[in-house]
């Protein structure tokens, strides 16, 4: 299990991160969220030892996580991690350098370890061309599949898939968070991104203004955000009555108390995003169809 004890830590002079406490269980994949600039990075490479801490302790089960003024060489056997900017062997393979960390003593193993993990991370196509000619994406790939590659007991992901299309995004999550789950292995990922969470992670951990906001299971957080920046992690939501309402939970009806105008109906694939002027205050909303500009409407919210 991994275990923040009241993390406190600062580049220089004002403290990026005040006061962190969480814990990570086997297998258990927990996400940290928050916006740009809030410290997930810097919080993966203090779990990594990459910095010494101001305050407070990283356990790792009976191993405690020391930064730079106490170890010579950052890392450890158990943990990997994969940065936002992922350092690869450009002049050799995609299959050479997941492997690269693999004894060649056991030649057999090597190629077999390697062939599982470019199926995980779906680059069985690209498997013996020079990572130097590969996409961002796809380099990204190359990173995760190395980090697993001896395979770890925790591993932390640093906006995993950022670089990675959508054709491919869905997909590969799926693959990765299934194999992670299969392995047992921890996973701590950093993300803004709502898909990277939904559906994956055990818990999410809301990282803001330099302290946790929130934590819990994503269900919870979404169904009670405790702020309009929770609420906005997921989706477009409105305040009404001070309440957080999604525009998922907005629906038209014949008749009631909330009524709108129309302003822009914006086409979302699957509905349509609806914006519209509800007592001078700009709301939105998901309706099946497009409706007309500056037609009324009444508006009711669903639970
Ligand atoms: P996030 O990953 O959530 O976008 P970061 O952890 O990268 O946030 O950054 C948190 C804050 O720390 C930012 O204000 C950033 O400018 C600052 N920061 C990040 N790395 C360094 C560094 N090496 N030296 C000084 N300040 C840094
Ligand atoms: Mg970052």
């Amino acid at each position: 299990m991994l275990n923040v004890k009241n993390l406190t830590f600062s580049y220089n002079k004002s403290p990026i991160l005040k006061n962190i406490s969480f814990n990570v269980k086997m297998g258990e994949n927990l996400a940290i969220i928050g916006e740009s600039g809030s410290g997930k990075s810097t919080l993966l490479n203090l779990i990594y030892g990459e910095f010494d801490l101001n305050e407070g302790k990283i356990f790792w089960k009976n191993t405690e996580i020391l930064g730079p003024k106490y170890n010579l060489v950052i890392g450890y056997e158990f943990m990997k991690y994969v940065h936002q900017e992922f350092d690869l062997m450009p002049y050799i393979t995609v299959a050479e350098n997941i492997g690269k960390h693999l004894s060649r003593f056991f030649p057999e193993e090597k190629e077999q370890r390697t062939q599982e993990l470019i199926k995980v991370v779906e680059l069985e196509d690209f498997a013996n061309v020079k990572v130097k000619t590969l996409s961002g994406g796809q380099k990204q790939r190359v990173a995760l599949a190395r980090a697993l590659a001896k395979q770890p007991e925790i591993i932390l992901l640093d906006e995993p898939f950022s670089h990675i299309d959508n054709f491919k995004k869905q997909s590969l999550r799926r693959s990765v968070y299934k194999y992670l789950k299969n392995k047992n292995i921890s996973c701590i990922v950093a993300t803004h991104d709502k898909d990277d969470v939904l559906g994956f992670a055990d818990t999410m951990m809301v990282l803001n203004n330099n302290e946790i906001l929130d934590t819990g299971k994503p269900e919870t957080l979404y169904k009670h955000p405790k702020t309009p920046l929770i609420a906005s992690f997921f989706g477009e939501f409105n305040v009404i009555d001070n309440e957080i309402i999604y525009a998922n939970q907005l629906k038209v009806v014949e008749q009631s108390n909330l009524k709108a105008k129309v302003i822009t109906s914006y086409f979302k694939g699957s509905y349509y995003l609806i914006e519209a002027e509800l007592n001078g205050e700009i709301v939105f909303f998901e309706h099946g169809t497009a409706l007309e500009k500056d037609s009324a409407i009444y508006l009711s919210i669903s639970e």
